[in-house]
Formats: structure tokens, sequence, C-alpha cells
């Protein structure tokens, strides 16, 4: 368990309404998977595998964000642990559902996807880098303190889903000369469509709060105000000395620019490995006998199963993608400390000793690296 902030805290407040949220989704997610006899539509649901996958995902990042875990591997090892039990007690007779290894599939891969974009979020950089990601997650910690952020988040996924799912359908039925799929792609552009809308609300709102934060100067650690003392009210964490400075962040032309070759990596990865499987199970498929199981288990799955198995697939090389992008922005930053980020003077020469200060030439605030990291 994360080190809680002092109760009343802006950081406690985030943390509270996450774990209410996850109690309040973990209870509707074991109704719903050991109501008795429950069956979405007569037969099995056409997107069964894709709803198992999403439900164990979301219950991940809000169980990521009550700050019970430390640690994305004891997290991946919880969710795991819960989906195994999840399935096994399906199989108690009287509820007349059943423990099914697919199932269980789909739920460790919704798992694994989100934790790997919580993995891809995490904080970065030494430096600047590290300054900007503790004043980011200052920032949505004071979004999520209020519980009406909830509400608005809940509202944008709905509305997002609603634009999603035509959206999907109508994509599918494009590309798809035959049999379009309009319950699996309908889904999956709903899910799309509510995580779209949701994040960019939560962008905007951290980014605002960010700017807002420069003037307010609230404590790093628990998001109280600065109250003008040395150490916060709150706390007791002392106030760094570069907290707040106005050092810029990247200007967004050339975030782009570090992001063109992870994600030009990303997309030949998603083509060689498709190829690469394809190639690996055609021409083992008649030689090794376990292919050729596994060949025939993959192509008597339901269609929803199948193409699980590709976005899984597809979203963890976007993820490592991702990663790869914060990876070099925060490195990016972090380099700030030696080359001004604004005007590209040389500031090794000016106080070489110093963690931080302003450039000679343009003013701009600079952080060293290493500085952020020490308060
Ligand atoms: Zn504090
Ligand atoms: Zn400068």
């Amino acid at each position: 368990m994360v080190d809680p902030a002092p109760r009343g805290t802006p950081s406690w407040r985030a943390t509270r309404n996450a774990r209410v949220a996850f109690c309040v989704m973990a209870a509707a997610s074991a109704v719903a998977t050991h109501w008795p006899r429950l069956a979405i539509a007569p037969g099995e649901s056409p997107v069964d595998k894709l709803a198992h996958a999403c439900n164990f995902a979301f219950l991940a990042m809000l169980l990521w964000r009550t700050r019970w875990i430390r640690g994305i591997p004891v997290l991946m090892g919880v969710m795991a642990a819960w989906a195994t039990l999840d399935e096994l007690t399906q199989a108690i007779p009287v509820l007349h559902r059943q423990a099914d290894l697919e199932d269980w599939l789909a739920d460790l891969a919704g798992i694994a996807v989100a934790s790997a974009f919580i993995a891809a979020f995490r904080p970065m950089g030494q430096g600047l880098g590290a300054l900007f990601a503790r004043r980011r997650a200052c920032a949505l910690d004071g979004l999520l303190a209020n519980g009406i952020a909830w509400f608005h988040l809940t509202t944008a996924a709905a509305l997002g889903a609603a634009a999603g799912a035509p959206l999907g359908v109508l994509a599918d039925s494009w590309f798809q000369r035959k049999a379009p799929q309009p319950w699996q792609y309908g889904f999956i552009g709903a899910v799309l469509g509510a995580g779209v809308a949701s994040h960019a609300l939560l962008e905007s709102g951290i980014r605002w709060r960010m700017r807002r934060n420069v003037a307010v100067r609230p404590c790093l650690a628990c998001g109280t105000p600065h109250a003008g003392s040395a150490a916060c009210a709150a706390c007791g964490r002392t106030h760094g000395e570069f907290d707040w400075c106005d050092a810029v962040g990247l200007e967004g032309r050339e975030e782009g620019r570090l992001c063109v070759r992870p994600i030009a990596l990303g997309i030949s990865a998603v083509i060689v490995l498709n190829f690469a499987v394809i190639a690996l199970l055609t021409s083992l498929r008649l030689h090794v006998d376990a292919v050729m199981r596994f060949d025939r288990w993959f192509a008597g799955l339901p269609t929803d199963a199948r193409i699980l198995a590709d976005a899984t697939g597809v979203a963890l090389v976007g993820a490592w993608a991702l990663a790869q992008c914060r990876r070099r922005i925060a490195d990016a930053l972090d380099r700030g400390g030696a080359r001004c980020l604004r005007c590209g003077f040389d500031l090794q020469a000016t106080a070489p000793g110093d963690p931080g200060g302003r450039c000679p030439e343009c003013g701009t605030g600079f952080v060293r690296v290493g500085d952020a990291a020490r308060h």
C-alpha cells in the first residue's frame, strides 16, 4: 500500500473516490458474473469474450488508482488470482453457470493490456521530466478529488461509446468484404469511443489544472495549496525550490517529432508479427502435433475470442510505442538542464553546481537532472 496522504487533502480525496468507484464496480462485476443463468442473448453472447476482457481491464485500472497496491507485477498477480477465483466460483452448481477456460484467458488478456498501459503512463525522467510527472500526478489528484469530475468522465465515456459503436460497425462493413460482424466491431467501437472521449476530457482537465496550479502552487505530495511556509501545512513535506518554477515543456511539434519513430516501429511490429505468426503456423502445422492442435483450437473459437486475441496483440504493441514516446519526451525534458528548451542556449557553463535557475539568454526557468528526484 502506498503511504496515504493526510485525511482531507486533495490526494486523499482522489484516492477515496477511486476506492469507492472500485468497490462499486467490483461488486457489480461479481454480481454479473455469478447471477444464476445469466445470458445476454440466447446461446453464447457474440461479445462475451470482449466483455470479459474489458471488465477486468477496467477493474485493474481502478484498482491501481485505489493505491492499495504498489507495483505493477503485484497488480497483475492480484487481478489474475481474482479472475481465477471468479471463474472457479462460477462452477458452483446452484448458479447454473460454468467455469470456462476461454473466459479466463479473456480476463487475463484484459489484465495484460490494462497493466501495459498503466506501465506506459508511469512517471518517467529524472530532472524536468520527473518534475512535470509530479505536477501531472498532482493535477490528476486535484481533478479526481471532485466527485463531479467522475460524473463528467462517465458522461463523456457514455457519449463516446454511443458515437463509437456505429463507427465501429461502419469501419467493419467497409473493410470486411464478407460477413460483417456488427456485434463485435460495434462493441470495439463503443469501447474505443468511450476510452478516447474520457481520455480527451481527462487530459484537457489535467492540462488546465497544471496551468492553474502554477499560480496556486499546491504541495506536490498531497495537493494542499502553499500557505507561504517552507513546509506543507497538511503533510509536512518541504516545498521544493523548483516545484512551480516556470520551466517550459517541449513544443507540440517537438513532441510529435520524438514520437514518429516509436509509432512507425509499432506499426511495423504489428505487421511483422502478424506475418511471422501466420508463416510459423503454416510451416509447423503439418510437422508439429501441438501446433496443429493449437491451430484447430484457435480456428474453432468464437469470433469475438479471435478478434480479442488480435486486439490484445495490437494493444500491447501500442502500449509499448506509447511508453517509448513518453520515455523520449522525458529524456528530452531532462536534457533541458544542459541546453535551454526555449532558446537553445548552452546552460552547462552557467552555474554548473546549481540544481536549477534561469536561462541568462531568455529568462526561462530550467531544472537539472536529479534535482526533482531529490525532493
Ligand atoms: Zn502536502
Ligand atoms: Zn533560454
